[in-house]
C-alpha cells in the first residue's frame, strides 16, 4: 500500500472529527505565527537598544523598550501556552476518538465475515489480533504525529524560511540549503538501520516468546531437568538483542553526530552570511540574532525527521495489514432470503466435494439423505470428514461442487442467520465464555426466564450441582469442570430449543458418570428434532436409526446398525475394534 493509499483508506475515518480537525489546524496556523514572534522581538529590540547605546542614552530612555518587550514577550507566552494546551489536547482528543473507531469498526467488520476467513492460512487468531493492534497503534501514532509534531513543526518552519527570504534572498537560500542534506542523511540513517530495527524487533518477540513457552512447560522443563538447557537458548536471544541495540544505537549516534555538525554548520553559515550583510550595511544588527533563532525554527522539524520517517514506515507496513482485514468485502457471510415459517431437517446432500481454504480436501463426492425427526450417526476414523459435513450443514463452509438441499431448498438460498437460529450444535469441546452460568446458558436465547434457565439445567442434569455451589447461577461458568461445561452447553441448546441438533462428539473428553448423564440429556434433546451425531461411542451409535460411515472424505456404507454391519466394510472394522477395546466379555461376567 502506498502513503496514498493509506490516506485514501484513513480519511473515512477522520471524516466524523473534521471541526476536530479544522480546530487543530486553526491553532496550528496560529501557533507558527507565535513561534517567530521571540526572533521579531528581538530584532527589532536590538536595534532599538543599539541606536540608545549609540547615541549615548541609558535606561532612562529604553524603558520604554524594556516595558514593551516584557508585555509583549509574557503575552506571546501566555498565547503559546493556551495554543499549546488547545492544540495538543485536540489533536490527542482526535487521535483517542479515531483509534477507539478503528478498534471498533475493525471487529464489527471482521464478526460478519465467513468462517473460511478465520480458518485461512495466516489468519490464525495470534496473528490477526497482532495485525489489529499494530495496526490501530501505528495509525493512531501517525494521526498523533502529524497534528501533534509535523504540522506545528513544518508550518512554523516554513513560515520562519518565508521570513527569512524576505529579509534577505541569499540568507533565505542559505538556510534552504542546508535542508535537503538534513533530509538525505535522514534517508541514509533510515535506510541503514531499517533492517536491524526489524531484527530487533523479531528478537524482542522471540524472546517474549520464549519466556510464555518456560511458563507455560515449567512442569515437562522441570519433569526432565531441563532447567539450563532452557536458561542457555534464552541467553542466546539475549546476546542477540544485545549485539544488535549496539549496533543500533552507534549507528543512530554517529547519523546524529552527522546531522548536529551539518546543522551547527547551517548556524555558522547564517551568522557569517548576515554579519557580512550587517558589516555591509545592508542589515542592521539585530538581524543577526533574528535570523539564528529563525533557523532554529527551520531546523526544529528536520531534526525530528529521522523519528516521523520510522513511525511513518512501521504505519506503512502495519496499516496494510489492517485495511487487508477491514477491507476483505468478499469474506462477508453468504445469506439468501429463504426463511420458510417452519423448518422441518430433511438435509440432503448430492455430489458434494469440499476442500478447506488451506487446501486440505475433505470431501468428495458425498451424497446423503438425512430425513427429519430421526437420528442419524455420522461413523468413521479420525480425520475421515465427519466434522467436515457438519460444518458444511450448518452453511460454515460452501461445498467446491454438488448441492447441499435442506428441506429441497439449496442452503444457498436459506438466510443464514434464520438457519442458524434453527440448528443447535453442541460440540466435543464446547465454548464456555467468560461470564456466570446463567449468562452462559441465557447466550442460546436473551430473552429467557429465570424458570426456563431452571429448567433447561434440570433437562442438562446439571440442575442440583449448580445448586449444591456457593453462588448457584451465578458462578464463574470458566469455574466448572470439563463435563459440567458440556452440560451448561447442552441447557444453552434446552433454552434455544432448535429443531436440528448437530452432536460432534459431545461425550469424547468426559469420565464415564459424565458421559451416562449427558446420554441422559441428549435422549431427552432428541425427542422430535432431527439430529446428526458424530460418535465413537456404541451405544449413541447404536441408538441411531441411519448410519453413514465415512472413510477419506467418502461414504462407504449406509442404513440401519444392521445393514451396515452386514456390509463387512469401514463399520465393521471399527466396530467390531470398539467391542473389543472395551473387552465385553469380562465387561459381561462381571455383570453377572
Ligand atoms: P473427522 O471429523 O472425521 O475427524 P474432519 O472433518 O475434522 O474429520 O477432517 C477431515 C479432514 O479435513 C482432515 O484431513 C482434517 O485435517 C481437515 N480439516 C479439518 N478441519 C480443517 C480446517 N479448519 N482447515 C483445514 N483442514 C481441516
Amino acid at each position: 500500500m502506498t502513503n496514498f493509499g493509506i490516506f485514501k483508506n484513513v480519511i473515512p475515518f477522520v471524516k466524523p472529527y473534521k471541526w476536530l480537525v479544522v480546530c487543530t489546524l486553526v491553532l496550528t496556523l496560529v501557533g507558527s505565527v507565535t513561534a517567530q514572534v521571540n526572533a521579531v522581538v528581538l530584532n527589532w529590540s536590538v536595534d532599538e537598544i543599539n541606536k540608545l547605546v549609540q547615541a549615548g542614552k541609558g535606561m532612562l530612555e529604553g524603558k520604554t523598550i524594556l516595558i514593551t518587550i516584557t508585555v509583549i514577550l509574557l503575552g506571546k507566552e501566555l498565547l503559546s501556552a493556551l495554543i499549546s494546551f488547545g492544540q495538543r489536547f485536540f489533536g490527542e482528543k482526535l487521535r483517542i476518538y479515531i483509534s477507539q473507531d478503528l478498534a471498533q469498526n475493525i471487529i464489527e467488520k471482521m464478526l460478519t465475515y465467513r468462517l473460511a476467513f478465520f480458518s485461512r492460512n495466516g489468519n490464525e487468531p495470534g496473528k490477526l489480533q497482532t495485525r489489529i493492534d499494530r495496526g490501530v497503534s501505528s495509525m493512531t501514532r501517525m494521526i498523533q504525529i502529524f497534528f501533534i509534531d509535523i504540522l506545528p513543526l513544518f508550518s512554523s518552519a516554513i513560515l520562519a524560511l518565508i521570513l527569512m527570504f524576505k529579509q534577505n534572498v541569499y540568507v533565505g537560500l542559505t538556510a534552504l540549503f542546508i535542508v535537503p542534506i538534513y533530509f538525505i542523511i535522514t534517508y541514509f540513517q533510515a535506510k541503514k538501520l531499517k533492517g536491524w530495527r526489524e531484527n530487533l524487533r523479531y528478537s524482542r518477540e522471540a524472546k517474549n516468546h520464549g519466556i510464555m513457552n518456560i511458563l507455560e512447560s515449567i512442569n515437562v522443563i522441570k519433569s526432565f531437568n531441563r532447567e539450563q538447557i532452557e536458561g542457555q537458548k534464552q541467553l542466546k536471544l539475549q546476546h542477540d538483542i544485545t549485539d544488535n541495540q549496539l549496533v543500533t544505537r552507534k549507528t543512530a549516534y554517529y547519523f546524529d553526530a552527522l546531522k548536529s555538525f551539518v546543522e551547527q554548520i547551517g548556524v555558522v553559515l547564517i551568522i557569517i552570511l548576515t554579519a557580512y550583510f550587517v558589516l555591509g550595511g545592508v542589515m542592521t544588527i539585530g538581524a543577526i540574532m533574528y535570523h539564528i533563532m529563525l533557523f532554529n525554527n527551520v531546523s526544529a522539524p528536520i531534526r525530528q525527521l529521522h523519528r516521523i520517517y520510522d513511525e511513518l514506515n512501521d504505519a506503512l507496513i502495519y496499516s496494510e495489514g489492517y485495511f487487508e482485514i477491514m477491507n476483505s468485502d468478499s469474506e462477508k457471510e453468504p445469506s439468501g432470503t429463504y426463511k420458510p415459517e417452519k423448518v422441518l431437517g430433511k438435509f440432503e446432500l448430492q455430489g458434494v466435494d469440499f476442500t478447506y481454504p488451506n487446501g486440505t480436501k475433505a470431501l468428495f463426492g458425498v451424497n446423503m439423505t438425512i430425513e427429519p425427526s430421526t437420528i442419524t450417526a455420522l461413523v468413521g476414523l479420525s480425520g475421515a470428514g465427519k466434522s467436515t459435513v457438519v460444518n458444511l450443514l450448518d452453511k460454515f463452509y460452501m461445498p467446491d461442487c454438488g448441492r447441499i438441499l435442506l428441506d429441497g431448498v439449496d442452503l444457498r438460498d436459506w438466510d443464514t442467520q434464520y438457519l442458524r437460529d434453527n440448528i443447535g450444535l453442541v460440540l466435543q469441546k464446547n465454548h464456555i465464555f467468560d461470564g456466570t452460568i446463567a449468562e452462559n446458558i441465557r447466550y442460546g436465547n436473551e430473552k429467557a426466564t429465570d424458570e426456563e434457565v431452571e429448567e433447561a439445567t434440570k433437562k442438562a442434569y446439571i440442575y442440583d450441582q449448580v445448586m449444591n455451589l456457593p453462588k448457584k447461577f451465578e458462578t464463574k461458568a470458566t469455574e466448572l469442570s470439563g463435563g459440567q461445561q458440556q452440560r451448561v452447553a447442552i441447557a444453552r441448546m434446552f433454552i434455544k430449543n432448535p429443531p436440528i441438533i448437530f452432536l460432534d462428539e459431545p461425550t469424547a473428553s468426559l469420565d464415564a458418570i459424565a458421559t451416562e448423564q449427558i446420554k441422559n440429556s441428549i435422549d431427552a434433546i432428541k425427542k422430535d428434532r432431527t439430529v446428526i451425531i458424530i460418535s465413537h461411542s456404541l451405544s449413541q451409535i447404536i441408538d441411531s436409526e441411519t448410519i453413514y460411515s465415512m472413510e477419506h472424505g467418502k461414504v462407504m456404507e449406509h442404513g440401519t446398525h444392521e445393514e451396515c454391519y452386514s456390509m463387512n466394510g469401514v463399520y465393521r472394522r471399527i466396530f467390531d475394534a470398539s467391542a473389543r477395546s472395551l473387552n465385553i466379555e469380562k465387561i459381561a461376567k462381571t455383570m453377572e
